[in-house]
């Protein structure tokens, strides 16, 4: 039975370096060459079509239908310049892949000739056949009627032989069915409410974009090996095996060299991205071995994650390329760290000003103070909310597992900054200030940039770090969707910036001048909002006590987390930023749940089969040729002999036994509690039971197959061990 898993290890140990070569000397020979830019746009379309698309990107401007044409057909000319035949609407449905769907340029004349045709039509609108994308009953099936719709704002590309169009999904009747399309209602909320509240400061703000730098972790396994095993084939994680001798513990991976056939692949795979224009930065070891982080400089948030979708993607092609496979799953393997996706985010205005960093003058630092203490109310009155937007069946596994943020949000902002807010709380009062009063808290704020720059201290326990000109949210999951996480903070920022606006109004109407009336403001939000302020140890068992005492959301089971989405104020919010009405609002959370069942259902099936059909017999056999070689001794020794030596077999036999009968039973139970749970008509109370009467049986059961491991023999064990999946070259 062994034979699979030996084969694979012979295969994975033959493997050399895969060959790459670039073309092109720099890397700016080839940067973008894939992607339809403003350069392309202007060599490729007339002028009126080039300032439609121009008009749409900076200024979401409709594109009237005629210049549609000629802007496809400019399109067309190009991709099939670089060769492509196809074309395809590329969409972000409520999965976590990408979905597409490839159609020929090609159409036939009648005459037995062909031409290539892409319309305007084609290009702006288009209906996949939408009825088995998760919709939460917004789509019903017999209608399966959802469209994809261009956006202009993220250029199409070529890949391989097709022209890709970003395109958002949405239902016949106007609901989102993805992630672009509340994602662009969100920024488009938060430009609007922020360049108001930049007005204060300077009036030539006339745009506000967020952006996002993501950091994506990710493993690599021999394609071979991971064949071999299929719970990573089926559900993207180990369910069992043993800690391996020599994990992380040494600490020699982080940072460490990277192995030739990694960095073959690395080449391979950014040559793939710049091509793209995807501006790739760093690579490096992570800490766990075979773990690895790629990650490129920070974009406008919408462009941003389009890339990082498109950076999975490229990665699981160019892996193949390799023979390795891609893990992008955020607990693959007990015991070791698991891989977030860092979320770098800032917001900036059309003046290129960082809104999350200090200026060079009062002014402007006291807008830096408005927009970092406007996200620390957004991220305090809406903590639980943006915990369930990162909150996943993959990613439970690694929150809290004292590597990566707990389930708790949380914001550090390191000492100076603090010292610096709690001036303010003290200094400003509602009264009128005095002229010195005055001068004295300038000055404060004036100091903002010196003290940042020696602000070292970074603590990597906080899930919602300020890192100097940004906030780092760390707990998102390695496998996300960014734009779930991007939507929930750039709402909840949108929607305070407005409360706030409105707020310093209502003060300056009462004849405070308008610094003043900021400062009062600032003052109040700064005291209300302290609770979400940690700059301790977030991986403490003593913070989860005091973030309980502050009233921060605690819950960790993920389906209970998901109700975050549904309350009263989180409805409210999404509403004012007209982002989600109650129908989404709703059906996404039945789409949320519907997953987590699921995914949890295929983990407990494909376990129980690995369990019953590939380590019983195992170990069966194996505890049979115990038995017999412990009866064989009966023949050479004498019988008090014996009796000490058999006893000693029969413990381990009888080891044996115990775990094997609690495999069997808790496998048993483990389907009964499946039965029942499968009865369950709603989508919440199912995955409730699943999270609450399943999920824990996996590592119960697990426990036991692990020991076994230690026991049998080598030669028989059926699956690929963590030290041969985790250290092959
Ligand atoms: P780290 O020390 O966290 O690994 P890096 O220098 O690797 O930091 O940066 C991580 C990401 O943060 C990169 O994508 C980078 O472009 C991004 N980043 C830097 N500044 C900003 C900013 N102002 N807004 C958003 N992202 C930023
Ligand atoms: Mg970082």
């Amino acid at each position: 039975m062994a034979t699979l898993r030996f084969k694979a290890l012979e295969d994975a140990l033959k493997r050399r370096p895969v060959e790459v070569t670039i073309p092109g000397e720099k890397i700016s020979d080839y940067f973008g060459i894939n992607v339809f830019d403003r350069i392309k746009m202007e060599k490729y379309l007339p002028k009126d079509a080039n300032k439609a698309v121009l008009d749409a990107i900076d200024h979401g401007k409709r594109i009237d239908m005629k210049l549609a044409d000629q802007i496809a057909m400019g399109m067309k000319s190009w991709a099939m310049s670089l060769g492509a035949t196809h074309y395809t609407h590329w969409f972000q449905p409520l999965t976590e892949n990408t979905a597409e769907k490839h159609d020929s340029f090609t159409v036939p004349t009648g005459r037995g000739t062909a031409i290539e045709v892409f319309s305007g039509a084609l290009l702006v609108q288009q209906e996949p056949d939408a009825s088995s994308f998760p919709s939460g009953g917004i789509r019903n099936t017999f209608e399966a009627r959802g469209y994809t719709a261009w956006d202009p704002s993220s250029p199409a590309f070529v890949m391989d032989d097709t022209l890709i169009i970003p395109t958002i999904f949405i239902s016949y009747t106007g609901e989102a069915l993805d992630y672009k399309t509340p994602l662009l209602k969100a920024l488009h909320c938060l430009d609007k409410a922020a360049v108001e509240v930049c007005q204060y400061f300077d009036k030539d703000v006339s745009r506000v974009n967020s952006n996002l730098g993501w950091e994506q972790e990710y493993f690599l396994v021999d394609e071979a090996v991971y064949n071999a095993r299929p719970d990573l084939v089926l559900t993207d994680r180990t369910l069992m095996g043993h800690a391996s001798a020599k994990n992380q513990q040494l600490e020699d991976q982080y940072f460490g060299q990277i192995p030739s056939r990694v960095l073959a692949f690395m080449k391979d795979m950014e040559y793939e991205a710049y091509k793209l224009g995807i501006p790739v930065k760093t690579r490096h070891n992570e800490v766990a071995p075979n773990q690895y982080e790629l990650a490129p400089i920070f974009e406008e948030t919408n462009l941003a994650n389009d890339h990082n979708l498109l950076v999975m993607m490229v990665m699981r092609k160019v892996a193949s390329r390799h023979n390795f496979k891609i893990i992008l799953h955020e607990k693959p393997f007990a015991g070791i760290n698991g891989s977030g996706k860092h979320n770098n985010w800032s917001v900036s205005t059309n003046t290129g000003v960082n809104l999350l960093s200090p200026g060079k003058t009062p002014r402007l630092n006291l807008q830096f103070l408005t927009f970092l203490v406007n996200t620390l109310v957004a991220v305090h009155d809406n903590n639980a909310l943006l915990k369930a937007s990162i909150a996943s069946p993959g990613n439970q596994h690694r929150l809290g597992a004292n590597e990566a943020p707990p389930a708790i949000i949380s914001a550090f902002l390191g000492q100076q900054l603090t010292r610096m807010l709690d001036e303010i709380e003290q200094k400003v009062t509602d009264e009128k200030m005095s002229p010195e009063e005055k001068t004295a808290i300038k000055l404060d704020i004036g100091k903002i940039p010196e003290i940042l720059l020696d602000n070292t201290d970074r603590n990597r326990t906080s899930p919602f770090a300020f890192t100097g000109n940004r906030f780092e949210f760390r707990a998102v999951g390695s496998s996300a969707n960014c734009a779930s996480a991007m939507i929930a903070l750039n709402t909840a920022l949108a929607v305070q910036l407005l409360d706030f606006k409105v707020e310093v109004d209502a003060v300056i109407e009462k004849g405070v001048k308008k610094d003043e009336a900021i400062l009062q403001v600032l003052r109040r939000l700064i005291k209300k909002s302290k609770a979400i302020r940690f700059d301790g140890n977030g991986y403490s068992d003593e913070w989860k006590e005091e973030a309980a005492k502050r009233g921060l959301d605690c819950e960790a089971i993920v389906p209970l987390i998901y109700d975050a989405f549904l309350t009263p104020k989180s409805r409210e919010l999404f509403k004012r930023a007209k982002v989600y009405n109650d129908v989404e609002m709703e059906a996404r959370n039945e789409v949320r749940n519907d997953l987590y069942a699921k995914k949890v259902q295929i983990e407990a099936r494909v376990f129980s089969d690995l369990a019953m059909n590939h380590i019983l017999p195992t170990v069966i056999e194996y505890q049979a040729m115990l038995i017999n070689s412990t009866q064989g001794l009966k023949n050479l020794y004498s019988a008090d002999e014996y009796n000490v030596l058999a006893s000693r077999r029969l413990k381990l036999i009888k080891e044996i036994s115990d775990h094997i009968e609690n495999i069997e039973d808790k496998v048993n139970e483990m389907l009964e509690a499946r039965k029942e749970a499968n009865l369950i008509e709603d989508a919440r109370e199912k995955a409730i039971d699943y999270a609450t009467k399943i999920f824990p049986y996996l590592d119960e059961i697990r426990y036991h197959i692990d020991k076994l491991e230690l026991i049998v023999d080598n030669e028989k064990w059926p699956l690929p061990k963590y030290r041969e999946l985790l250290f092959i070259r």
